[in-house]
């Protein structure tokens, strides 16, 4: 039998299905807390170690202001995510904005925020001059390519991802903030995703501590920001164990003593998205059909538009069923939602308690990338964020979509709006 933490009793969790209705992702926030002071708890060492939320996980300001109340930034990659936070009130260096393909838009609205500016290439030095912004705090952000040391299934190689820039155009990038006379200048990579080894964890790290140490050879500057991305990972298998964050900070530091003589102002970062809501987000949804044909199906009220790493990558998401947790896994189900995609499943030949209808299925670890990547393929309506509130009260971040909402674009008579 296979269990996973779920932060609330059977009692509470039928009560807020029976308010709110189902589907919904539910967040906690007390969860959310404890894994952020324990990066950086792990992190202390480095006097300004600053963690970003990797908005793109779970954009939602109710959860980006819980995190700002802990002294968490944003890192955005989009006008929205820039909008978002500006409205929980983050401006200057708690924001990288790491975008690629950057938009005008995007560019300007980043340099009003204050923002750190991630330049993805170094073709973008000239639209910030076309444009006639002066960020005055500027990274760059590095793709080692065939030279990476490690791999990462996940994200794949270096050399085949449109991020980032050559160590050379990386050199002649800072040089080039040097000469503008740019007092901050930091240093960026995202080389693995859904990391659990230290070994890929410490090897980013130490890839970035030499190349901190060859930028200061090779241009004089010592950066002022060394980001080592996101990619923290999370155990999505009950058998899986996370990431030993203590250990983590301890080899850190042991690489920071090696190597980096001379950087003790330098802000360490990273940008994780997935670590930090990922496993404090569930999706609660209620099986309303049962089919039996070549195999056992068992349908439920939320779909691929409320989750999609499993349909879009074949992603494992842990599920049990609500009261059912002891009882043996008997029977083996496909969970789909409604989509006319047939890889709009959730669980895939799962050995599962028997399920009936009306039963609450309670998916697990869709914290980050569920909601957010949610779609309206279909014509289907993304539902509800909850979010349990560290006293215990249940706050309803995000309401269901409706018809209206759905077809906010569409001008034409006739077409009704609810
Ligand atoms: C997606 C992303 C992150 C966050 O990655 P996680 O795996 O969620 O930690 C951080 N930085 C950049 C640039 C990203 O694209």
């Amino acid at each position: 039998m296979s269990t996973k933490s779920f932060p609330l009793t059977l009692e509470e969790l039928r009560r807020i299905a029976d308010e709110y209705g189902t589907p919904f992702h539910i967040y906690d926030e007390q969860g959310i807390h404890d894994g952020v002071k324990r990066l950086q708890n792990a992190f202390a060492w480095n006097k300004n170690f600053f963690e970003y939320f990797a908005v793109k996980a779970t954009p939602n300001p109710w959860i980006m202001d819980s995190l700002k109340s802990i002294n968490v930034g944003a890192d955005c990659s989009s006008l929205a995510e820039l909008a978002l936070s500006e409205a929980v009130g983050l401006s200057g260096d708690e924001i990288v904005f790491s975008s690629n393909e950057t938009s005008d838009q995007e560019f300007i609205k980043a340099c009003e925020l204050g923002a750190i500016v991630n330049l993805d290439d170094k073709s973008l030095i000239s639209d910030l001059r076309r444009l006639d912004l002066h960020p005055d705090k500027v990274c760059f952000r590095y793709n080692p390519g065939p030279d990476l040391a490690f791999g990462n299934d996940f994200i794949g190689k270096p050399q085949e991802a449109k991020y980032g820039m050559t160590k050379e155009q990386l050199m002649k990038g800072v040089a080039w903030a040097r000469d503008e006379g740019i007092k901050y200048i930091g240093i960026h990579t995202m080389v693995i995703s859904a990391e659990l080894e230290l070994t890929g964890l410490l090897g980013t790290i130490s890839m970035m501590f030499d190349l901190a140490n060859e930028v200061r050879e090779r241009t004089g500057v010592t950066v002022s920001f060394i980001d080592f991305g996101g990619g923290i990972g999370i155990p999505y298998r009950p058998d899986q164990n996370g990431v030993n964050i203590e250990a983590l900070g301890e080899g850190a530091h042991e690489l920071f003593n090696q190597k980096m003589q001379g950087f003790e102002n330098t802000r360490i970062s990273f940008e994780c998205g997935r670590y930090i809501t990922g496993p404090h987000g569930w999706l609660v949804t209620r099986a309303i059909h049962h089919k039996k044909i070549y195999r056992n199906y068992i349908g439920v009220d939320a779909c691929m538009a409320d989750l999609m790493r499993p349909g879009m990558y074949g992603a494992y998401h842990h599920i049990t069923i609500a009261g059912k947790e002891n009882q043996p896994e008997d029977f083996v189900y496909d969970v789909v939602g409604c989509l006319c995609e047939n890889n709009d499943k959730f669980a895939i030949q799962r050995h599962l308690p028997e399920i009936e209808r009306g039963d609450l299925i309670i998916i697990h670890d869709t914290g980050a990338h569920g909601h957010s990547m949610g779609f309206n393929y279909n014509g289907r309506l993304r539902h509800q964020e909850l979010f349990i509130r560290t006293d215990g009260t249940i706050q309803k971040i995000r309401r269901n979509e409706t018809l209206a909402d759905l077809f906010a674009t569409l001008d034409y008579p006739g077409l009704k709006k609810e």
